[in-house]
């Protein structure tokens, strides 16, 4: 069966599933291969689930005529998606990046929602293939699609970007993230640009923070709409930026009071106003749709509990995105300042220099109390009156007992593997 056939019949479901625990009504199901599971043997089980129809790529598991059988079921869906954005040919952005990708694709959204029909990647499925399921939830209704893309190894970008052919872009920022896979910083920008690169080949519009000189060199020859602070050159221009912790934006003469927390997330509330502001969408629009929004997941969350407040950024952690943290918390005017920092995941080889490189952000700082969880900081120990190491979670976490901490401005940044936010369970209720 051809591809044209096979999104007639898509076209005909309701949904489209890869996981039987939850298939909906009406579903076309695709099987796919994992490294633990193969989903051709949950076939079966989805038509008596409620699919319509399955895709599979094991003759073995073929069922009746509601089997689509392919080669490969992966590919397939890849192609699928591909076929679904050109049939339905609405504008796509593609957003892509080292931080921030999910918080300014949600900032983009609540922005462009105030006049439009939004689609966009839910949560995180930003790979090759939560990218397909993006593009095969747009549907004839939606008016602008968003899309997530996120990569951790060369021609990732590149690959995504021929699947969602996306009419505009956005490179959040090229930092230190997932190091091992795409060989140092250098092969991190290379790996970014391929959305860049894309986008030129295509002739379409990249939106760009002049503030960022590799993002304002790398698109001098492209189509570009730009915003920058206090930038007269810039599409948007942002008169002025205020942390206190909570970020708020002046722009055209609008202030924006938003609910996130960090001179990084300026960067992501930036986009999104750049963005709602090519889309027409009118100032007070723009201020209402960002003022509105709270972020969830333990980024960047403010939390009052007892005695302490506390920024929740336990989301993830890598060089770039932790240095963010710390420097923006370090200009912060609260008093007992204290940090809770987890060790940062997937840096390879550059991994201990790098956690050496958060220590040496913090030796003068004698005024901030940190506790450093995790192997990598640990190894880098040394002895300071306001430092303390532990090796482990539950090392950490019997200090925290033992130590009762009140009255603290405390902030939680660790990679995902760290689950830090374990540590809020530990301070008094
Ligand atoms: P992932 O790679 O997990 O998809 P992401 O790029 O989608 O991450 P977010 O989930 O939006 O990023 O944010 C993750 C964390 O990155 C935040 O909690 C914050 O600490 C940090 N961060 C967010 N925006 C920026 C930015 N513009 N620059 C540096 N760090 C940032
Ligand atoms: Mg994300």
């Amino acid at each position: 069966m051809d591809i044209q056939a096979i999104h007639s019949l898509f076209l005909t479901c309701h949904s489209l599933s890869i996981d039987t625990r939850k298939i909906g009504d009406n579903a076309l199901f695709v099987a796919l291969k994992g490294d633990n599971f193969d989903a051709n043997t949950f076939a079966a089980e989805a038509l008596t689930k409620g699919a319509s129809y399955v895709i599979v790529d094991n003759k073995d598991y073929y069922i009746d005529e509601r089997t689509i059988l392919v080669d490969n079921s992966l590919e397939t869906l890849q192609e699928l998606a591909r076929f679904h954005r050109t049939y339905l040919g609405l504008p796509i952005i593609a957003l892509t990046g080292s931080n921030g990708k999910t918080t300014t694709k949600e900032l983009i959204n609540v922005v462009l929602s105030k006049k439009y029909n939004v689609k966009a990647t839910v949560g995180n499925l930003n790979n090759h293939i939560g990218v397909p399921l993006t593009l095969l939830s747009f549907d004839a209704s939606t008016e602008i699609g968003i899309v997530e893309m996120g990569a951790n190894h060369q021609k990732e970008i590149e690959f995504l970007c021929t699947i969602a052919t996306p009419d505009f872009g956005y490179i959040t920022n090229f930092g230190k993230a997932h190091l091992e896979g795409f060989g140092g910083i250098e092969g991190v920008i290379k790996g970014k640009s391929e959305m860049y690169d894309y986008l030129m080949q295509q002739d379409k519009v990249v939106f760009v923070n002049l503030d960022d000189a590799l993002q304002d060199s790398k698109t001098k020859a492209m189509r570009r709409f730009t915003f920058g602070y206090r930038n007269p050159e810039a599409g948007i221009s942002i008169y002025d930026i205020q942390t206190t912790p909570l970020v708020s934006i002046t722009f055209n003469h609008t202030t924006v009071n938003s609910h996130l927390i960090g001179l990084y997330n300026a960067n992501n509330i930036n986009a999104a106003i750049t963005i709602g502001h090519y889309f027409n969408i009118s100032d007070a629009e723009i201020k209402d749709a960002i003022e509105h929004y709270t972020p969830t997941n333990n980024r960047s969350q403010l939390i009052r509990k007892n005695t302490n407040e506390i920024i929740l950024d336990a989301y993830n952690a890598n060089p770039s995105s932790m240095k963010a943290a710390i420097e923006n918390f370090i200009q912060l005017e609260q008093a007992n300042k204290m940090m809770i920092l987890g060790d940062m995941f997937e840096l390879g080889s550059e991994s201990l220099q790098e956690h050496q490189n958060i220590i040496d952000l913090l030796i003068e700082t004698k005024d901030i109390l940190v506790y450093f969880v995790g192997h990598d900081f640990y190894s880098q120990n040394i002895s300071l009156p306001h430092f303390k190491f532990f090796s482990t979670f539950e090392a950490v976490a019997e200090a925290l007992k033992a130590h009762v901490i009140t009255d603290h401005f405390i902030l939680i940044k660790g990679s995902r593997g760290m689950a830090l936010e374990r540590c809020l369970q530990l301070l008094p209720e």
